[in-house]
């Protein structure tokens, strides 16, 4: 398989694609406090262009590093000092990269006739994905219609799905994919949702009762900037591509840019950082374009952001630890999710608060949804683990869509059956 992977580099010399030749993931197990904040200690050092793909959380809790290979030693050494052991997740990020670059290239590349053909067990371009949406759209005009609730920086239209079986502002659910653009699964888990709700509705099954009181609205692209740069240029690439004039660096974490503790810890104001919040809030139009539909809108119901990785199901706060009044209500629904999610294949996803399991996050997605009365307000973080991180190979997506719907499916009847 040698010669694939020179062509996979060629390929890549030929378009500028940013190169990962011998970078590596890291995993450091921080097991005290002083543990945990040499490792902090390594945010700081910028020179090093770290990229924590799981930032410092707590004690026991994985920190995932993707280090340049021009900073290996430096880290290693640093780690070796600290006592720190580490282990080697990805020995090598650009031969993963070449892998799934052959694969896209190897699995499609013929412009599927219908939703049918399409390919859903492999990663799609953003035009392939739009192509894909057309489809559906017009295989299934009495369901299914796309909106544009926006443009991006770089103005790419920014399309939603509506699935609706007839009446005005039904009580609604939402669901958006890739709002970081590098989590590819995601996207790839919402063109499957996206196909799975129209069969559900023709063979009168799943979520076809749900349709019957509630709308669903499906962002699958909802970064459309970061994810064709992900895609011609950098395949790590997290933020929004947004450039402010004094900023060293582009782009802004669009989930930390929302109106619900804006630029408070948990976010950065450095805006080579990839959790930088932006000059103010909503500055990101992928953002502000759903706060405007969603206040407009004014009776969704439920909202679920989706991300990769680390198998987890929350719900706010993130930017306080003063518990939502309905922490009880959202903890029990999120366990009866996870268990329907473990029911297919035995994925264990741990559930809680943002800031009480993973961290503290300033100006994230659904605290603001949150804070606007939309009560069932979730976030996942979808597979693996870290043995792959954002790589996760094509042939698990339709594996992770599937146990995903069935925890979504459970969040859906559950706000249909205790509207509010
Ligand atoms: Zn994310």
């Amino acid at each position: 398989m040698r010669l694939p992977v020179l062509l996979a580099a060629l390929v890549a010399v030929a378009t500028c694609t940013e190169t990962f030749v011998g970078h590596q993931v890291l995993r450091v197990l921080p097991q005290s406090d002083e543990e945990l904040q040499k490792v902090q200690e390594l945010q700081e050092l910028e020179h090093l262009q770290l990229d924590f793909w799981l930032a410092p959380r707590g004690l026991g809790l994985p920190v995932d590093i993707r280090v340049p290979f021009p900073s290996l030693q430096a880290v290693k050494a640093h780690l070796e000092a600290a006592g720190l052991s580490y282990s080697i997740m990805i020995e090598d990020v650009q031969a993963l990269l070449d892998e799934e670059r052959m694969e896209m290239l190897r699995s499609s590349r013929q412009l599927p006739l219908n939703t049918n053909t399409f390919n859903y067990e492999a990663y799609h371009t953003i035009d392939e994905i739009y192509n894909f949406m057309d489809m559906l759209v017009a295989e299934n005009p009495n369901l299914v219609s796309k909106l544009e609730i926006g443009r991006s920086t770089e103005n790419r239209p920014l399309y939603v799905l509506k699935f609706s079986t007839g009446g005005t502002k039904r009580p609604a659910v939402w669901i958006d994919t890739g709002i970081h653009s590098r989590e590819w699964v995601t996207q790839a888990s919402g063109v499957w949702f996206a196909k799975k709700i129209v069969e559900d509705h023709a063979n009168n099954e799943g979520v076809a009762s749900i349709l019957e009181t509630m709308d669903i609205f499906l962002e699958i692209v909802t970064n459309p900037d970061g994810f064709a740069f992900t895609q011609t240029t950098n395949r790590l690439w997290r933020k929004t591509r947004s450039k402010y004039s004094g900023n060293l660096c582009v782009g802004v974490d669009p989930n930390r840019n929302w109106d619900a503790g804006f630029g408070e810890a948990g976010a950065s104001s450095s805006s080579c950082s990839e959790t930088y919040h932006g000059p103010y809030a909503n500055s990101e139009p992928e953002v502000k374009s759903i706060v405007d539909f969603v206040q407009s809108h004014g009776n969704i119901k439920a909202f679920v952001s989706i991300h990769s990785y680390s198998q987890l199901l929350l719900y706010p706060y993130g930017y306080t630890y003063t518990a939502v009044p309905d922490q009880q209500e959202l903890h029990e629904v999120s366990a009866k999710a996870v268990a329907a999610l473990s029911s297919l294949y035995g994925t264990q996803y741990k559930y809680g608060s943002i800031i009480t399991t993973i961290y503290r996050a300033s100006g994230g997605t659904i605290d603001w949804t949150y804070n606007q009365g939309i009560k069932y307000s979730f976030t996942f973080e979808l597979r693996d683990t870290g043995r792959y991180g954002f790589l996760l190979p094509a042939k698990q997506i339709v594996p992770t869509a599937e146990e995903t719907w069935l925890a979504l499916k459970v969040i859906m009847e559950h706000a249909r059956d205790n509207l509010y």
